[in-house]
C-alpha cells in the first residue's frame, strides 16, 4: 500500500487558505481557496498491469463526473473554469495518487439520473456527485466508500411556517430530482412529488412559490440556504441516511480497494477534514466524524 503524501501538503493548504483570505491566487492557476494535493511521481509503476488505476496513471488524465449545481458539494458558476466543492476535492485527492494533477482532471457534469449510465458507458471514470450508496445502484455499478454521510431534509421559503418537518408534507407539492433517492423517499411520505433534472431548477420553484418545498440531502439544502439566507430555510430533522460513495465502472472492480485505501489515508492524514472545511464547512455544515468504509465485495 502506498502513502499519498498529503501531510506535507497540509502546510501548503494552510498557506493557500491564508492567501485566499488575502484575495491572492495560487501559483498553479487554481483558485487558492482549496487545499493543495501532493501529486505522486511515477505513479503508474505502483499499480499492476491491466488495472484501471495503471491505465489512468499511464494516460495522465482522468474524467470525473461531479455535480455543477450544488454549492459546497459540486458547483460550477457560469464564469468558473472548474467546479468547486467537497466532491471535486475528493476527486483531486484520488487523482493525485494516480500521478494526475488537478489541472489534468476533466470535470464532467453528471446529473442524478445519468450517473449509472455514464459509468457503464465509460463516459466518466469516476462519479463523485452526492452519490448515495444503494443496493440498486451497486447492482449496476461500483460504489466505494462512504466518504460522507448526510440525511434528507426539507427546504422551504423563509416565510413558510406550515412546513416544519416531514410530518407536514402530506399532500404538499415537493420537488426533487429524477433519479435521486430523495424523490423516491418523499413519495413514500405522501407528498405530491415534482421531479426535475437538476436541483437548481427545483430551488427556483421554491423561491417563486410554485412548489411548497424542495427535498434532498441536508448538506445540499444548507448550501442553497446559505446562498439565499433571507429567502430560504432548512427545516425538520433528517429522515433518511445518505452515504456518499465514489462510483466506478462495473468493469473495474479493482478500483474499490484502491479508493478505500485512499479514503482511509485522507481520513487519517487530515486531508479529508481539510477538504471538508474548505467547502461544505463554509455553509455552516459541521465537520462530522469520518464514516466507516464498507468492505469491498468479492
Ligand atoms: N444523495 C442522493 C442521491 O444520490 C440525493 C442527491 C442527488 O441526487 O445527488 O440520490
Amino acid at each position: 500500500m502506498r502513502l499519498i503524501r498529503t501531510k506535507a501538503a497540509l502546510a501548503t493548504a494552510a498557506l493557500a487558505l491564508t492567501m485566499a483570505a488575502c484575495g491572492d491566487a495560487g501559483d498553479d492557476g487554481e483558485a487558492a481557496d482549496t487545499p493543495e494535493v501532493e501529486v505522486e511521481e511515477n505513479a503508474a509503476d505502483e499499480f499492476d498491469e491491466g488495472t484501471r488505476m495503471r491505465e489512468l496513471a499511464e494516460a495522465g488524465s482522468i474524467n470525473i463526473g461531479v455535480k455543477f449545481d450544488q454549492p459546497g458539494i459540486g458547483f460550477k458558476g457560469a464564469t468558473d473554469d472548474i467546479p468547486q466543492g467537497f466532491d471535486p476535492e475528493i476527486g483531486k485527492i484520488l487523482a493525485a495518487d494516480l500521478g494526475i494533477a488537478p489541472d489534468d482532471i476533466t470535470w464532467t457534469e453528471t446529473i442524478s439520473d445519468n450517473r449509472e449510465p455514464f459509468l457503464e458507458s465509460g463516459e466518466v471514470d469516476l462519479v463523485i456527485a452526492s452519490y448515495s450508496i444503494t443496493d440498486e445502484r451497486r447492482a449496476v455499478v461500483g460504489q466505494a466508500g462512504p466518504y460522507y454521510e448526510t440525511g434528507q431534509q426539507l427546504l422551504v421559503h423563509a416565510d413558510n411556517d406550515e412546513i416544519e418537518g416531514v410530518e407536514d408534507i402530506k399532500g404538499m407539492e415537493v420537488c426533487s430530482v429524477t433519479g435521486s433517492t430523495s424523490l423516491d423517499n418523499v413519495k413514500a411520505e405522501g407528498a405530491k412529488p415534482r421531479g426535475f433534472d437538476t436541483y437548481s431548477e427545483c430551488v427556483d420553484q421554491v423561491l417563486d412559490g410554485t412548489v411548497d418545498a424542495m427535498t434532498t440531502d441536508g448538506a445540499i439544502l444548507l448550501g442553497y440556504a446559505a446562498e439565499n439566507p433571507d429567502e430560504l430555510k432548512v427545516v425538520g430533522d433528517p429522515f433518511s441516511t445518505e452515504r456518499y460513495g465514489v462510483g466506478y465502472s462495473p468493469d473495474a472492480p479493482e478500483m474499490c480497494e484502491w479508493i478505500n485505501e485512499q479514503l482511509t489515508e485522507a481520513f487519517e492524514d487530515g486531508s479529508w477534514e481539510e477538504a471538508f472545511e474548505a467547502t461544505l464547512g463554509l455553509s455552516d455544515v459541521e465537520t462530522p466524524e469520518t464514516p466507516e468504509l464498507d468492505p469491498c465485495q468479492g
